[in-house]
């Protein structure tokens, strides 16, 4: 059980909340009381056919029933008090560990993002920072070997700008976005037309099975997450093989699958790759397979802002399939 200052000190705050409120109310009620008590065993000052010795033997009474019952009054106050200060210590922690955790919880994922974007801002602004550096001392450099380095160094600017891109993506407040009806099939062919490039550079087949399936989404949205499912179905197959992307319809839902002929992904890998900046060791060990490890995190948060989910299967050299599901619209 962790015990944070943040929670000790709301804890505190809490219980001095709760005994100013129960000290006020016993001080209150104690002399409220009192002034009942005076008040019911008031001698009757009129009746003068009284006799002396009542009257004194009356007022003995008076004061030791006042008394008593002051004391009796007090001890209840007390023991009030203290229980109060026992069960509202234990209440106070509890709810200040209701408060705090969430909040300490999301401060840990802000500052662990923030490390882990740093880190990997660092990688290609260190290599471009080196390459210049070794340029500007090189006293034979030719224009050739500049424009070679000039080359080199925009690939990094270029990294660097879709690391950003990808950075601001996870970082945006998707709360209000605009879900329409919107044609699965129009989405996907508009996708595959971004990736089609790479594809042909890999030779690598794109098979669009799609049929017309309306679902609810923001089309740039689900646009921006198959791009991400058929950059990585390119990236992670080798070449001469087929990504082939579907759709249909399952109950109340559209489903679209994305799926590969590639490397696939290790059981042991499956349960992290929606997480911010994992990549499996395969993929890093692979010089050539650019990646931050953030494009299916970007994905989970796009479809789970559309109220759809996203998941994925895998056979290990054999092939990987993403599936997206979102709600029809009719
Ligand atoms: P990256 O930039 O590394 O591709 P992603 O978040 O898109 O980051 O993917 C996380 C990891 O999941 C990748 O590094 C890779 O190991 C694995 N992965 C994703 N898609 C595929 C795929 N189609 N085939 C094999 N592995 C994949």
């Amino acid at each position: 059980m962790t015990r944070s200052p943040a929670v000790l000190r709301l804890t505190l705050a809490y219980l001095a909340i709760l005994m100013a409120l129960s000290l006020t109310f016993s001080y209150l009620l104690f002399h409220l009381s009192n002034k009942q008590f005076s008040q019911e065993l008031r001698q009757p000052s009129s009746y003068e056919w009284i006799e002396p010795d009542f009257v004194i033997n009356f007022d003995r009474f008076r004061d030791s029933r006042l008394n008593e019952a002051q004391r009796q009054l007090m001890n209840d106050l007390i023991i009030i008090n203290v229980a109060t200060l026992v069960f509202g210590s234990m209440l106070s922690y509890g709810l200040a560990r209701r408060t705090i955790h969430p909040i300490e919880r999301a401060l840990e994922a802000q500052s662990r993002f923030t490390a882990d974007a740093s880190h990997e801002l660092r990688t290609p602004l260190t290599t471009l920072q080196t390459e210049i550096e070794v340029s500007l001392r090189d006293k034979k450099l030719t224009v050739k070997d500049a424009k070679k380095q000039l080359e080199s160094n925009l690939e990094e600017v270029i990294k660097l700008r879709d690391l950003s891109d990808r950075l601001l993506k996870l970082a945006r407040n998707e709360k209000e976005i605009k879900l329409i009806k919107t044609n699965s099939q129009q989405v996907a062919r508009d996708a595959i037309e971004k990736v089609e490039f790479m594809a042909v550079r890999k030779n690598i087949t794109l098979d669009n099975q799609t049929s017309s399936i309306a679902v609810m989404a923001n089309p740039e949205h689900l646009q921006d997450v198959l791009v991400i499912l058929l950059d990585n179905a390119i990236k992670y197959s080798p070449t001469k093989s087929t990504v082939t992307i579907t759709s249909r319809r399952k109950g109340n839902l559209g489903i679209i699958d994305v799926s590969d002929q590639g490397q696939g992904i290790k059981p042991a890998d499956l349960p992290y790759i929606f997480d911010r900046f994992y990549r499996a060791d395969n993929s890093r060990s692979k010089d050539k397979v650019n990646g931050y490890g953030l494009g299916l995190s970007i994905a989970h948060k796009l479809i789970t802002s559309q109220k759809g989910s996203i998941e994925a299967k895998s056979v290990i050299n054999k092939g990987s399939t993403f599936t997206v599901k979102l709600p029809l619209a009719y």
